[in-house]
């Protein structure tokens, strides 16, 4: 039983075939072979055939950072909201991605934690999640953005580990200013966890302690952290200046701006840029679409998300492809170059950099096909299932 991928045109880390026919078989990529236009396979009884024309075949995109879609947020208490999300981030092409959490009372952490865990019993039917990610509580409260203050707190290696019980977290977005941030960035590590630096109001002297013990990951570049100035180079200039920082960023052009998108896709090491969503529930509504988040009311008006009160923008509505796309505009880059930031740098950030990203015989099967006049997917392929 083989599923036959034929007419795509795979775009896989520092790969392009403009013709190809993909073989998956049992949830890996059997074979990956350019092809001649007319070319038939051949079938054996019970395979399937898949017809790309022409569309784009990649790495299912892996966001690393996304809170909600679909009017549904992975803190509502309603556990189908996790369903939902997930329904959504498959449509996106996303096969894998972290549900992230906002700067809540402990007891919504776990309930968000235990959502996750009755996705993850039930199959998890649509995207995966490896694990999720804590954006705060242990955030600099100066730079909460849209992260209601009322919850921050000094970090907790114990609370940390009382939502580990429930589900496995696999990254963490925290100020290492803060007191103890050295040693909570050592006890993620210990504990499988990334840590990243992120709402954070350090100078480059107040993040090395941390980067000493590890931290290697940046939470949405630039937004809600110490800008360059140049008598004091801020996280944006250690974001620059130290290669092995695994940079996110949020791709939308509202967030950041289009020479911001060329200074870091032409200037950093593309193998330490992550490009994500850090969506809303607002993503995948329509304009008007008016919520509260952590307390805090955000409308979404002319596409951006911003607080009612103060007018901070509150994450996005981008999708993965969409991301991907306008870097690809703004900077002229192969997509061929540019597609390690949708799925492979996430990959191997978290160790599954030999069997996840790519398009490669050997590796699973989580692909996207990508409409090229559209950019929005025809087909989405988890453990080589095709699920949309
Ligand atoms: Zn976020």
């Amino acid at each position: 039983m083989k599923t036959i991928i034929i007419n795509a045109h795979v775009i896989s880390p520092g790969v392009e075939i403009r013709r190809a026919t993909v073989v998956l078989e049992r949830g890996k990529i059997k074979s990956v072979a350019a092809s001649k236009a007319g070319e038939k396979p051949s079938l054996k009884v019970g395979d399937t055939l898949v017809d790309a024309k022409g569309a784009y075949l990649m790495p299912g995109f892996i966001d690393v950072h996304t809170h909600g879609a679909l009017g549904c947020d992975f803190c509502d208490p309603d556990g189908n909201a996790i369903f939902e999300v997930s329904k959504a981030k498959l449509q996106e092409g996303v096969t894998s991605y972290f549900p992230t959490t906002l700067t809540v009372s402990r007891a919504e952490l776990i309930k968000a934690a235990k959502n996750a865990k009755k996705y993850a019993d039930a199959g998890m039917p649509y995207a995966k999640i490896p694990g999720i990610h804590l954006e705060g509580p242990y955030i600099n409260v100066k730079c909460c953005g849209a992260q209601n203050p009322k919850f921050v707190r000094s970090p907790s290696v114990k609370e940390l580990d009382a939502i580990r019980k429930v589900y496995p977290v696999v990254q963490i977005s925290y100020a290492p200013e803060t007191k103890g941030g050295a040693q909570f960035a050592k006890a993620c590590i210990e504990r499988g966890v990334v840590p990243s630096c992120g709402h954070t109001g350090a100078k480059l002297a107040e993040l090395m302690p941390a980067y000493r013990e590890g931290l290697r990951h940046m939470t949405h570049f630039c937004n809600q952290m110490t800008p360059l100035h140049h008598r004091e180079i801020g996280m944006v200039g250690a974001g620059f200046l130290i290669d092995d920082l695994d940079i996110e960023v949020i791709c939308d052009r509202i967030h950041l701006c289009d020479d911001m998108l060329r200074l870091i896709f032409l200037k950093r090491d593309l193998a330490h840029v992550q490009i994500i969503t850090d969506s809303l529930r607002c993503s995948h509504c329509d304009d008007g679409y008016a919520f509260e988040m952590g307390g805090l009311k955000v409308l979404l008006k002319n596409g951006e998300a911003r607080l009612v009160e103060g007018g901070n923008l509150a994450g996005s509505t981008l999708w993965m492809g969409d991301g991907l796309k306008n870097v690809h505009e703004v900077t002229g880059l192969p997509l061929k170059d540019l597609v390690r930031c949708t799925s492979w740098n996430q990959a191997i950030e978290h160790g599954w950099g030999k069997q996840l990203g790519k398009v490669e015989k050997g590796f699973i099967a989580d692909l996207v096909l990508i409409d090229k006049k559209t950019w929005r997917p025809s087909a989405v392929f988890v453990d080589g299932i095709q699920k949309m």
